[in-house]
């Protein structure tokens, strides 16, 4: 009866190695990594369009401001043809009033244009890294599916064998093993000059009597199966 579950252990531990080997190849992590990096990419992308609708929103704002300032300009300048001198000094105060204004307007709409020029940086260059990550994640996905046309046929077969001799071992005994399988492997160990071949705590005499009853017994320490 252990032979069985042996010869079920053997098979399935070539199938966790192959899994395993699958599931570790360095370009399924780096297709992960990519994959992060367009994520964060996008978020910065977003920020970005957010930074640059409220710096558009600022030069627009300006704009109709330093608009409305030169027609009110155009205005006076007609008014100071016709105007006494009194007015015309009152009226070229006002004049130099909103040539200040202006002054300051252009320094604000010079500010403007110098953010959307950090932000258009900003967005060329997300724009040019997500290109890169586009291009390498799809070089590691081409790897990662060429190295899985490989692996697959055996695992497949191994799950088949695994199948048949799965059938052969007692039902009870199977069902215990696979629930230990993920969490402790190998599940069925040797009984070494009286210590558990897994974790090598010694065997209780009244453990080892236990032999007798199945042909394995349960580790009291660390759950794997023990056989003689
Ligand atoms: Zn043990």
């Amino acid at each position: 009866m252990t032979q069985e579950i042996l010869k079920y252990q053997e098979i399935d531990g070539k199938l966790k190695k192959l899994e395993s080997e699958l599931s570790n190849l360095p370009e399924r992590k780096k297709a992960a990594e990519m994959q992060n990096h367009l994520k964060e990419g996008q978020i910065r992308l977003e920020k970005v369009e957010t930074n640059a609708q409220k710096t558009m929103e600022n030069f627009n704002k300006a704009k109709a401001y330093y608009n409305e300032l030169m027609v009110k300009i155009e205005a006076l300048s007609k008014t100071i043809e016709t105007a006494d001198l009194d007015k015309i000094r009152e009226l070229q105060h006002s004049k130099n009033n909103f040539y200040q204004m202006i002054e300051k307007l252009e320094k604000e709409l010079s500010k403007i244009n110098t953010q959307l020029t950090i932000v258009n940086n900003e967005y060329n260059t997300i724009i040019k890294n997500a290109k890169i990550a586009k291009t390498n994640l799809e070089d590691c996905r081409q790897k990662f599916a060429d190295a899985k046309q490989k692996l697959e046929p055996q695992i497949n077969s191994l799950k088949v064998e695994l199948t048949e001799a799965g059938k052969k071992v007692d039902k009870k005994l199977l069902e215990k093993y696979l629930q230990k399988r993920e969490s402790k492997f190998p599940v069925i160990v040797k009984n070494i000059n009286g210590t558990c071949g897994g974790c090598r705590m010694a065997i209780s005499a009244s453990k080892m009597g236990e032999f007798k009853d199945n042909g394995y017994i349960e580790c009291e320490n660390c759950g794997r199966f023990i056989v003689e």
